[in-house]
């Protein structure tokens, strides 16, 4: 199996993008996988903090394992993990991957962090993704944010970060903004974007936040460098609808995996039609 670092390689060079999808339960996990695999993509499944804490961080190691030792292009992230001790904890629970998340810390304090985290990670084999730029919202659906160009990612500082740190790859920001918002339309600023790719052609940039994005938005995103794109709250939303319709619908049936079927089955449709978007179908 290729590693991670590879795929990104490969997705910077050929302008597409891994996809990244959150997951706090184990029918979840399977149907991102499968998902991927019946389309022969890598993908990245990924834990918030509160999320790990749900799922256990050894128990989602074991789980992304047991795929991977079949053949499984698969990477476990820790997705914003914040301070340096859950950060500490994913390290030594085997995850592939790590966000530290230090960006609400002043410029100064985020380095000092993602650079302690990055020494850290060097003899556990784990790439390190850090984050530069306000990025406002959560994964929730929400009525409007605020987006300022105060807060997109500045293409020199983000030079200047990716050199003092070492870090894998970056989450920028350009426009873009966690969760869905109801009573606004998103825009990416794929102008500046280009600026901050200009200043780091090489380091492999994120997307959070894309669900909520039209698609042809992600679509020019990934042509003009984004590597890697975060979907949380769109899944969120559908696992969530189609359990509540199917529980509506059949309100005796009380064998999880009878009532689980279809949010499971939504799930799988869901991410395929994220990953032809982001290109990385047959990139195993
Ligand atoms: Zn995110």
């Amino acid at each position: 199996m290729k590693t991670l670092k590879q795929y990104f390689n490969e997705a910077v060079a050929d302008k597409w993008a891994l996809g990244h999808f959150n997951f706090s339960t184990a029918d979840q996990l399977k149907a991102f996988v499968e998902a991927a695999m019946e389309l022969k993509s890598p993908i990245m499944v990924g834990t918030s903090e509160s999320e790990a804490d749900f799922v256990g961080r050894e128990q989602a190691v074991a789980l992304v394992k047991s795929y991977q030792k079949n053949g499984h292009a698969v990477f476990l992230n820790a997705d914003h993990h914040k301070s340096w001790e859950t950060t500490k904890a994913v390290v030594n629970a085997g995850y592939d991957s790590v966000l530290i998340d230090a960006s609400k810390h002043s410029y100064e304090e985020n380095i000092v962090l993602t650079k302690k985290v990055v020494d850290y990670a060097q003899s556990f084999n784990l790439e390190v993704e850090g984050e530069l730029g306000y990025l406002r919202g959560s994964s929730e659906v929400q009525e409007k944010i605020e987006i300022s160009p105060a807060d997109y990612t500045q293409p020199e500082q983000a030079r200047d970060f990716v050199t003092r740190t070492g870090v894998d790859r970056l989450a920028v920001a350009f426009g873009n903004i966690h969760g869905i918002v109801t009573n606004q339309e998103e825009h990416l600023d794929i102008g500046h974007l280009k600026k901050i790719v200009q200043a780091i052609p090489v380091v492999p940039l994120v997307l959070h936040g894309a669900s909520g994005l039209p698609a042809e938005e992600i679509k020019m995103a990934i042509q003009n460098g984004i590597a890697n794109v975060h979907i949380n709250t769109e899944l969120r939303v559908a696992y969530h609808d189609t359990l509540h319709e199917e529980l509506e619908k059949e309100p005796k049936e009380t064998t999880p995996y009878k009532y689980l079927k279809s949010s499971y089955e939504e799930m799988k449709r869901m991410i395929k039609k994220y990953l032809e978007l982001f290109g990385s179908v047959g990139k195993i």
